[in-house]
């Protein structure tokens, strides 16, 4: 789903992601942690097309897309903000990506429409984003990733401002969404349990750099740096 060589990015004097090398497979979970300011998002921004990289190759679906714009990638997005459309009904919302791509009105609404019923949020497609939940906000925020129809799904913290209760529901729910569509999935999460749950494989990164990755039981069971076993016995 996705191939990502030598990734770099640098803000001014700040190396945000230096020489990031990962791969997602089809119907994967990758997980990507660090700290705060490591350089997360910044790699999910690059692949997604939304920030110039300094260097770096991106592959997705076995296309190379490292010069084609954001719209033009084939990737489903959730942010950590998720911003939906406020003066668009959910319906609107979700079809967004498949309109952009040029897809007609009535088979963009009937992707949409599939997403919708994925993630149980059908009967609410005529409603506002401010007359939903911030959980049922947060679904229709991945189903509009998912009505791309992309075979990769960038989700930058897709539960975060959610209850406890609620993360954990949703967690279960993924799981199975994520299987059912088949897609790799790179997902950003401060959750450990979030990513134990979800991923198969984990990346950590640190201050711009790739520290460890492999199956998520290898790494939490032995992780490769002091400081690695320090973060991942100590953050949240
Ligand atoms: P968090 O977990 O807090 O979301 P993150 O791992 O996603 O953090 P990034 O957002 O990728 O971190 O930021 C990496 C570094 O790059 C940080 O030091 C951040 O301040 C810096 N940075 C990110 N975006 C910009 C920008 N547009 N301009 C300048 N610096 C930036
Ligand atoms: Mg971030």
């Amino acid at each position: 789903a996705l191939k990502l060589q030598g990734l770099s990015k640098r803000f001014g004097t700040v190396q945000a992601a230096q020489d990031i090398s990962l791969s997602v497979e089809a119907g994967e979970t990758v997980a990507l942690l660090g700290p705060s300011g490591c350089g997360k998002s910044t790699v999910l921004r690059g692949v997604a097309g939304l920030e110039r990289l300094d260097a770096g190759r991106v592959e997705v679906g076995g296309r190379e897309v490292t010069t084609l714009p954001p719209e033009a990638r084939h990737v489903g997005l959730v942010f950590q903000d998720y911003a939906l459309f406020p003066h668009l009904s959910v319906l609107d919302n979700v079809a967004y990506g498949p309109r952009m791509r040029g897809t007609p009105r009535p088979q963009a609404w009937a992707q949409a429409r599939e997403a919708l019923a994925l993630v149980e949020l059908l009967d609410l497609q005529r409603r506002q984003p401010a007359q939903l939940s911030g959980g049922q906000q947060q679904r229709v925020a991945l189903a509009r990733a998912l009505a791309t129809g992309s075979p990769l799904l960038l989700l930058d913290e897709p539960l975060s401002n959610l209850d406890e209760q609620r993360r954990t529901e949703l967690r279960a729910e993924l799981r199975r969404l994520f299987a059912r569509v088949g897609a790799g999935v790179l997902l950003v999460t401060h959750d450990q349990r979030e990513a134990l749950a979800l991923a198969g494989r984990v990346v950590v990164m640190r201050a711009g750099r790739l520290v460890q990755q492999g199956p998520a039981a290898d790494v939490f069971a032995r992780p490769a740096t002091a400081w690695v076993a320090a973060f991942l016995g100590h953050a949240n």
